[in-house]
């Protein structure tokens, strides 16, 4: 069977697997992600020449890399996260197949549209190490003039706030992040808090109530300039289920008197719509 080499690279993890045209995972890995420009771009290529290796009745026939920050199909120009400036794509892998390079956040909502809920006017918004939205608007994936649409992670939600990776201050990231949530609690991870929260601890449910505030006012905002007719949340953060949406939902609609609140979900892809999206990408290289 044909299938894609399909690479989500994140802050925390990077995700690899083989995905089949009709978007079924069929094989599945997960590695740490280094530390350094360097160290990511090495880890890519290995697991990249790793997952592209023959397999019983698998037949990889393209690449798809998602990377953060901003992407052209030629270039990873820049991250923050990751440090590098104007990467070639030729950098992440030297195998034998065509290589479709996108932006993770871009490409996990295109997955999301393929396959999970869809809908003309969309935000999809994976909350994990960091923040960024996919914004749909009538149908379309909007990037923006430069490539830099959706940065819903970096808008100010407090404007005198704790200060965020970004060089600002008071970031909706510095408070919702998996890894803002996981810093402000002091341990664990965001998942840990969130459970901590409903055992009872004080300061875990503390953070975790900021962590919701923070998003509600953000989501206000974005409804209130680009009326979506639903939020679809995805990422590690998103696995809290009704311990997010209950509360955000109350805060959202009570930040929104004068309209009706958009429909907030959690993905139905789970933290699978990075992959899918890479997938995607690969698919759109394949001859
Ligand atoms: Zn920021």
């Amino acid at each position: 069977m044909d299938c894609v080499v399909a690479v989500d690279v994140g802050g925390t993890t990077i995700k690899g697997g083989l995905v089949a045209r009709d978007g079924t995972i069929l094989h599945f890995e997960r590695r740490d992600t280094p530390r350094g420009a360097d160290r990511v771009i090495a880890a890519v290529s290995a697991f990249v020449a790793d997952l592209s290796r023959p397999r019983p009745g698998l037949r990889p026939v393209a690449v798809g890399l998602a990377v953060p920050g901003l992407v052209t199909p030629t270039h990873a120009v820049f991250s923050a996260a990751f440090g590098w400036r104007d990467v070639p794509v030729s950098s992440f892998t030297d195998v034998d197949l065509p290589v479709a390079l996108g932006h993770d956040v871009r490409s996990a909502g295109e997955a999301e549209l393929a396959y999970g809920g869809g809908g003309d006017d969309v935000l999809f918004l994976p909350i994990g190490t960091g923040i960024a939205g996919a914004v749909v608007l009538s149908g379309s994936l909007y990037g923006g003039a430069g490539g830099w649409a959706g940065q819903i992670g970096h808008i100010p939600v407090r404007p005198d706030g704790v200060a965020c990776g970004c060089g600002q201050r008071g970031c909706l990231a510095a408070y919702a992040s998996g890894g803002a949530i996981a810093a402000r609690y002091g341990s664990g991870t965001a998942p840990d808090v969130v459970r901590r929260a409903a055992e009872g601890d004080a300061r875990a449910a503390e953070v975790w109530s900021s962590a919701v505030d923070a998003l509600a006012l953000a989501l206000a905002t974005y409804t209130l300039l680009l009326d979506p007719a639903r939020i679809v949340i995805g990422g590690g953060v998103s696995l809290a289920g009704d311990a997010l949406l209950a509360p955000l939902r109350q805060r959202l609609a009570a930040r929104l008197e004068s309209r009706r609140p958009p429909e907030v979900v959690t993905s139905s892809l789970g933290t699978g719509a990075g992959l899918l999206g890479a997938g995607l990408l690969g698919w759109r290289s394949a001859a």
